[in-house]
């Protein structure tokens, strides 16, 4: 039966209505004391100088010193003038000659997902005994009495293994329970392989959902046996879902568990020098930024989106774009129209050269409400009309498509868009946006549309882009400077924490990097993949800042070191200027770069 969009919204919305509102008064009295805090004098609380100051402020492109009262920069120039604003009570820091940039402002994040992701067990580099136990040790150590949850283990083992001869048949790892149960005590854990082909269950774990040393196989769940036939925890299960449940006993964090894995990914952001996020999360994720924010513990800026079926649910709220408050800011929709380049989901216009049937174009992503036989079609016509309704009601939106058919396809909607709603600066953001039709490219004239992009997904891709979708369709692929020079703006992030086969660091440098030379961390290839498309460092920092606070409508407020702008900065130990990339990060992957101080209005949130 279909399910209609009123119905949808029907069912899901009451959650949505109550946090909503929930969220307003929070705003109401956030406004409210910021006024408050106001005076007269401008004497500064806090100067920063003998830095390498990049304000991404044309007028102003470097500074040596900056000054802040409040939460707001009031002066940004030369040692001199900015030192005679320094009172008794100032603090003064002396950068020595450090690098200093707008807060990174990190486009698309998927904070829950990261925050559980970082917070579970991380075992992607194990593929011993040693390892193993050391890294369960740790574990409880820090995590005491959670169920143990994640894994990943043996993904390295296998990317080693594709990278040095075929053909070496080797056993590879398996964890055995025997080796961690007097560690895990009481406490169950359940984990998987990297590529879930496998699970794995402490004795805990196994008794909790019925199986003991002797247990027969299931229709679902094979046990890998030792040479005794004893079960040592290894399973195959082929339907994994509710698994967890099974086994741990839960399959949803609790809330106040969730308040844990909160902090500790809010860390992340603060050590990576992002002073904003833009989030794509769920109801109880803001509902925690709401707590974090009233007890002053939320230490970066959040742009929170809804999906785009709640727009009505929005309007009828009165939320709309800039709504909020300078930390939590709503206003946007996101909605998706297909699949991703990973799994050769993104919709083109030709078949996937790496098909042999050469029949797969990927798919297209049907609105949620549509019945299972429809679900390969594009519901292009409810789609548009949502937009059209969306922006009309004064609601930012924004729509992941990453095929060159998804983003012609979209230039459409956006045209259909502009003409029902009339013109207006309504940055339309067109999210991920990788690979661009050569002939699409001139319809982003005027549109004024937001490249939403996130450049370490080209590092990641590039080493397979080619196979894929051939040489002729990678000219239009991850083209930033392509897109910037025909008037779209750029806006960079991450897709943190990524997807099931890579990981999307939250650090700026890996997009920076990635963007300036367009090569993988080993540095191949030696000019970059298709070199012309490379960015200057100024261009990737300005995306990564400026570009991002244009993207949310809050260019205003943040995004450059300039007078009368939020105190969002980060302090680095490497001038990006004036330095390689290869010294931002090594052949392996490690970011090089420092994060010396990160400030969030003024407020010092990192230091190192
Ligand atoms: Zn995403």
């Amino acid at each position: 039966m279909n399910r209609t969009p009123e119905n949808w919204v029907g069912q899901t919305g009451r959650a949505c209505l109550a946090i909503l509102l929930a969220l307003y008064f929070t705003f109401q009295q956030t406004n409210g004391s910021s006024a408050a805090n106001q005076t007269r004098s401008d004497v500064a609380d806090l100067i920063l100088h003998n830095g390498f100051i990049w304000t991404v402020d044309e007028s102003r492109p470097q500074a040596e010193a900056l000054a802040v009262r409040g939460d707001k920069i009031i002066k940004v120039g030369g040692a001199k003038e900015v030192l005679a604003l320094k009172g008794e009570r100032t603090r003064l820091i002396d950068l020595k000659g450090a690098f200093v940039t707008p807060g990174f402002n990190d486009n698309h994040v998927h904070f829950a997902s990261a925050a559980s992701f970082f917070w579970n067990i991380q075992l992607m580099d194990v593929h011993t005994d040693a390892a193993f136990v050391a890294r369960v040790k740790e574990y409880i150590a820090t995590h005491p009495n959670e169920p143990i949850r994640g894994g990943g283990w043996g993904a390295y083992e296998q990317w080693e293994m594709g990278a040095s001869a075929a053909g070496v048949k080797k056993e590879l790892w398996r964890p055995d329970r025997k080796l961690i149960d007097a560690l895990t005590g009481s406490t169950p854990m359940f984990i998987s392989k990297f590529d879930n082909s496998l699970y794995f269950a402490n004795t805990v774990a196994l008794k909790r959902a019925g199986f003991d040393d002797r247990s027969a196989d299931t229709d679902d769940i094979t046990h890998v046996r030792d040479s005794q036939g004893r079960a040592t925890g290894v399973m195959r299960i082929k339907n994994p879902r509710g698994a967890e449940a099974k086994f741990l006993g839960d399959d949803r964090p609790d809330h106040a568990r969730r308040a844990r894995m909160t902090e500790n990914a809010l860390r992340l952001v603060r050590e990576a020098g992002v002073t904003s996020f833009q989030d794509i999360s769920d109801h109880e994720q803001l509902q925690l930024y709401n707590e974090f924010l009233e007890a002053e513990r939320l230490t970066a800026r959040v742009n929170f989106r809804y999906g785009i079926e709640l727009w009505e649910q929005m309007k009828s709220l009165s939320v709309k774009r800039g709504s909020g408050n300078a930390m939590i800011r709503l206003g946007a929709v996101k909605g998706h129209i297909d699949g991703i380049m990973g799994t050769s989901g993104a919709r083109f216009y030709e078949p996937y050269d790496n098909d042999p049937a050469k029949s797969n174009r990927g798919h297209w992503r049907p609105l949620t409400w549509v019945s299972p036989e429809r679900r390969t079609e594009l519901n292009r016509g409810p789609f548009t009309e949502m937009m059209i309704k969306a922006d009309a009601a004064d609601i930012q939106v924004t729509v992941h498509a990453i095929g060159d058919e998804a983003l012609g396809v979209m230039l459409d909607m956006i045209e259909a868009m502009t003409k029902a709603n009339g013109p207006r600066d309504r940055r339309m953001r067109l999210v991920h946006a990788q690979v661009f039709a050569p002939r699409d490219f001139d319809r982003l004239k005027g549109l004024g549309v937001v490249a939403e992009v996130q450049p370490f997904h080209l590092s990641d891709d590039m080493r397979w882009m080619e196979d894929r979708i051939g040489y002729e369709r990678c000219k239009g692929a991850y083209a930033f400077k392509t897109i910037q020079s025909k008037g779209a703006t750029l806006s960079f992030g991450t897709d943190w924490p990524g997807t099931s086969a890579s990981i999307y660091p939250i650090n700026p440098i890996y997009g920076l990097y990635a963007a300036v030379t367009r090569q993988i961390v080993q540095r191949t290839p030696p000019e970059g993949w298709f070199p012309a498309e490379r960015l200057t460092i100024e261009e990737a920092i300005k995306a990564y800042t400026w570009g991002s606070a244009y993207a949310s409508f809050e260019e205003k407020i943040k995004g450059a070191l300039t007078e009368g702008k939020l105190a969002d900065i980060t302090v680095i130990d490497t001038n990006l200027l004036r330095t390689k990339p290869t010294d931002w990060i090594d052949e392996r992957g490690n970011v090089k770069v420092k994060t010396l101080y990160t400030m969030v209005g003024g407020r010092i949130v990192y230091q190192r």
